[in-house]
């Protein structure tokens, strides 16, 4: 990076550590009491409720036209589980110790997209289409949703396209909700996008361009082609408040979930919730949605690969999207394909500036190995890049940033009562041989 560049960056030693690929544990110098920093911005609990309701009356449509979401009457959620083996798994090949109880938020589980992304993804989508319907006289917000699987509606969607930028997931979130509902869908996929993502795609009936190069140009370009084209919508995974509120409605849902499984979050119960960052939206929004519900007593943590801490460089270095991870010397190539960002979203590290915790960084070859550890304790399959959000917990009780951070929140006394979280963002659609790819990868 160049001289001047460097002169205007905050945390210079970290950055340096950062740009010389070492994994770092940043805490947030910004973070501050969420009531302070959710008065700064825009986006209220009622933009959550108002996605929450959203969601509510298309389910009707997504039981319909998804049986496997029969179960939770159209609802797409996933389970919370508690896993004790891999908490002891952990401690013990990590040498520490995780206080409290560990939980797995499986949405590698969720239904239709098989990650995270069937959250914001497939929220986006089904509000664009709501938005044309009424526009078009074609449903009241008091009607049976179903209707939206109706021919009339699929031949009425068919005359617009929906297109996105994507390395996997938010593609198949998209493509599969745009293609089920009759859009014209057109997915632009980076370099590092998996095949069988792709394959799976066109199956559903989505068009698939693909780049050699990466997350970045992708989206440049669909964002080109679909704004010279009137009847197309681009998802902007970038700045879109409305994937954004998709995700944050997890929080919401969690509540119930927690009642369900004894877990209590106050003062003297503590949450910690470690979710792994590409872009940020996924992650962002989650986190947001968390903050409104549980405010002081839950801490969030960014976890990123070595070679694209996007966000971390974004938050550390006070630069936001200014910078990316190559203008610090670093490839943006990870194994971790969904967390293959070079550039993070603005939008997203403005709002979580006063709220996140802070950020780990880890190497691609513990992704793999926390993956043989899941699968073996707690017979769970997760994908690499859900994988990351392990090295929270192990860090938590080793790392002198944490441990400072526990004690200055006045913590120490309470870890014993505290509740863990890594979010498990993807995995179930992997395909088996694929799978069994990953189980015998190793890196180191
Ligand atoms: C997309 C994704 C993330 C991160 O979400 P962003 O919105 O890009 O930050 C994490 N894990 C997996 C598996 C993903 O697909």
């Amino acid at each position: 990076m160049n001289q001047e560049l460097w002169s205007k960056v905050k945390n210079a030693d970290l950055l340096k550590q950062i740009s010389e690929g070492k994994e770092v544990v940043w805490i947030n110098e910004n973070l501050e009491k969420t009531a302070d920093a959710l008065a700064k911005i825009d986006i209220t609990m009622a933009d959550i409720d108002d996605a929450e309701a959203r969601l509510a009356r298309f389910a009707p449509f997504i039981k319909k036209v998804f049986p496997e979401t029969e179960p939770t009457n159209g609802l797409i959620e996933s389970p919370l589980t508690e896993i004790p083996k891999m908490q002891k798994q952990l401690e013990q090949e990590y040498h520490t110790t995780i206080p409290g109880r560990l939980f797995l938020k499986q949405d590698s589980h969720l239904a239709i997209s098989g990650s995270v992304k069937a959250r914001g993804g497939i929220y986006e989508v089904l509000k664009h289409a709501e938005d044309l319907a009424l526009e078009h006289g074609m449903v009241k917000l008091t009607d049976d949703y179903s209707i939206f699987a109706s021919p009339a509606f699929k031949e009425f969607f068919g005359k617009f396209k929906i297109q996105v930028g994507s390395t996997g997931n938010l593609g198949m979130s998209i493509g599969i909700m745009s293609a089920a509902l009759g859009f014209h869908v057109i997915v632009h996929m980076s370099a590092d996008a998996k095949q069988w993502k792709k394959d799976l795609l066109r199956q559903r009936g989505a068009e698939v361009i693909e780049y050699d190069d990466d997350y970045s140009k992708a989206v440049e370009v669909g964002r080109k082609n679909s704004d010279a084209d009137p009847s197309s919508y681009f998802v902007d995974d970038e700045n879109s408040v409305n994937l954004f509120l998709g995700y944050a409605v997890a929080a919401k849902r969690i509540v119930k979930q927690f009642a369900e499984k004894g877990i209590t979050v106050d003062a003297d119960h503590p949450l910690f919730v470690y979710i792994p960052c590409g872009v940020g939206g996924a992650p962002g929004g989650v986190a947001f949605g968390f903050k409104q519900l549980f405010g002081d007593n839950v801490h969030i943590f960014f976890i990123e690969p070595t070679q694209a801490p996007c966000m971390l460089v974004g938050m550390a270095s006070g630069l936001q999207n200014e910078v990316s991870v190559q203008d610090f010397g670093l490839t943006g190539q990870t194994h971790a394909d969904g967390l293959a960002v070079g550039r993070a979203s603005g939008f997203v590290g403005g709002v979580m500036m006063n709220l996140l915790a802070g950020e780990l960084s880890l190497e691609d070859f513990r992704i793999y190995d926390f993956m043989r550890d899941i699968v073996n304790s707690e017979d769970i399959f997760l994908e690499p890049s859900a994988c990351a959000s392990f090295w929270g917990p192990v860090q938590l009780m080793k790392s002198e940033e944490m441990k400072q951070y526990i004690k200055k929140m006045g913590l120490d006394e309470k870890m014993a009562q505290s509740v863990h979280i890594p979010w498990a963002t993807g995995g179930s659609l992997v395909p088996q041989a694929i799978r069994e790819e990953y189980m015998n990868t190793h890196l180191k």
